[in-house]
C-alpha cells in the first residue's frame, strides 16, 4: 500500500510562516482560539501536535481545503489519559476551508509548545502490502497467523500517512470500520540540513554515531566567582528541606531529548508518547468527517 513520509525542516530555521503548511509541533495556523481544545481531565490547555491538510491520496478529509489538527495534554503525563481515544485528554479537529483563519494561533492559556518540524515535501513509498490485505492488520489472530514476526516488524515505523500501522501493542485497539487508519505519529521527525549545534538552539543535543552515544551541551557562560561558590553551596544542601513544602510544577516542555543526531540523519522531537507511537483513525462517511487518536507504548 502507498504511504507518505514527511521531509521536514526545523521550524525556527525557516522564514516566518506565511501560508498554511503541514507541520508537527509548533503553533497551529488559523485556528480560532475559542476552538483550541482543553483537557477534560485537568482542564488545562492542550498542546498542538500536528496540522495536516486534505490531500486526495495522502489524507482524505472529504473536501479540498480541510485541515486536521491534533492536540494532546502535557500538563500531567501519566495522569491525564492522553493515550486514550475519546478520553478528552487528546483532541482531533477537522476544520473546513472557511474555518481556517490567518496567522499562527498561540495557546489561549498555559500550555507547553512542542518543538516544530515543518513539512517541505511528502515522499510517496510502498510498504509492499496489497490493498486487499489491509484488514489483516487490525486483527491479532489473522496478523500473527498469516505473517511472520519479521514481516510484521518490516512494516514501516515512524511518522507516516496512509498504508497500514506498525503497532506497538494490540492491532485491535482502533475503532472498527467504517473507521480507517489514516496516519501514525512517532515522537521524532527527521529534518533536512545540517544538525543543530547546541549553541544554535541553546540546549543539549544527543548523538548516536557508530556504536557511541553521548550528549553535547551549550557552553555555559562564565559566572562571577562569588555566584559560582553560592550555586555550589546550594547544590550541596538538601534540595527539599522539611519546612519547604513541595509544589507540583506544571510541565514546561514536551520533549525528553529534543534533538537527536544519528549516523543517517537527525531528528527533532515534536511529541512525547512515552517512547511510543500515536495512531489516528478517520471516518469520512459522515459529514463532517471525524477523527480519533490514541497511542501505545
Ligand atoms: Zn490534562
Amino acid at each position: 500500500m502507498r504511504y507518505y513520509k514527511p521531509l521536514a525542516e526545523f521550524g525556527p530555521r525557516r522564514p516566518p510562516q506565511e501560508p498554511l503548511v503541514d507541520k508537527f509541533g509548533g503553533l497551529p495556523w488559523g485556528l480560532d482560539p475559542a476552538a483550541w481544545p482543553r483537557c477534560s481531565a485537568c482542564g488545562g490547555v492542550q498542546t498542538h501536535l500536528a496540522q495536516l491538510s486534505h490531500h486526495p491520496e495522502r489524507l482524505d478529509l472529504g473536501e479540498p481545503g480541510r485541515v486536521l489538527l491534533l492536540f494532546m495534554c502535557y500538563h500531567d503525563p501519566g495522569g491525564c489519559p492522553s493515550w486514550g481515544a475519546g478520553e478528552g485528554a487528546n483532541a482531533c479537529l477537522i476544520l473546513k476551508a472557511d474555518q481556517v483563519g490567518v496567522g499562527l494561533t498561540p495557546p489561549p492559556g498555559e500550555a507547553p509548545t512542542a518543538l516544530e518540524a515543518v513539512v517541505v515535501d511528502w515522499v510517496e513509498k510502498d510498504d509492499g502490502i496489497p490493498p486487499e490485505r489491509y484488514g489483516d492488520f487490525f486483527n491479532e489472530s489473522v496478523l500473527y497467523g498469516r505473517y511472520t514476526v519479521e514481516e510484521i516488524c518490516a512494516i514501516p515505523h515512524g511518522t507516516k500517512l496512509g498504508g497500514v500501522p506498525s503497532w506497538e501493542q494490540s492491532s485491535e485497539q482502533g475503532p472498527p470500520p467504517p473507521w480507517r487508519f489514516a496516519l501514525q505519529l512517532s515522537e521524532w521527525v527527521d529534518c533536512l540540513g545540517p544538525p543543530p549545534e547546541p549553541e544554535e538552539i541553546g540546549r543539549p543535543v544527543s548523538y548516536e554515531i557508530g556504536e557511541r552515544r553521548w550528549e553535547r551541551r551549550p557552553a555555559a557562560p562564565r559566572r562571577p566567582f562569588a555566584e559560582e561558590i553560592l550555586s555550589k553551596l546550594r547544590a550541596w544542601f538538601p534540595s527539599r528541606l522539611p519546612w519547604k513544602p513541595y509544589v507540583h510544577e506544571p510541565r514546561r516542555t514536551v520533549e525528553e531529548t529534543g534533538f537527536f543526531v544519528r549516523d543517517d540523519g537527525w531528528g527533532v522531537q515534536t511529541a512525547d508518547f512515552a517512547y511510543g507511537t500515536a495512531y489516528v483513525f478517520l471516518r469520512t462517511d459522515r459529514e463532517p468527517p471525524e477523527a480519533v487518536m490514541f497511542w501505545q507504548r
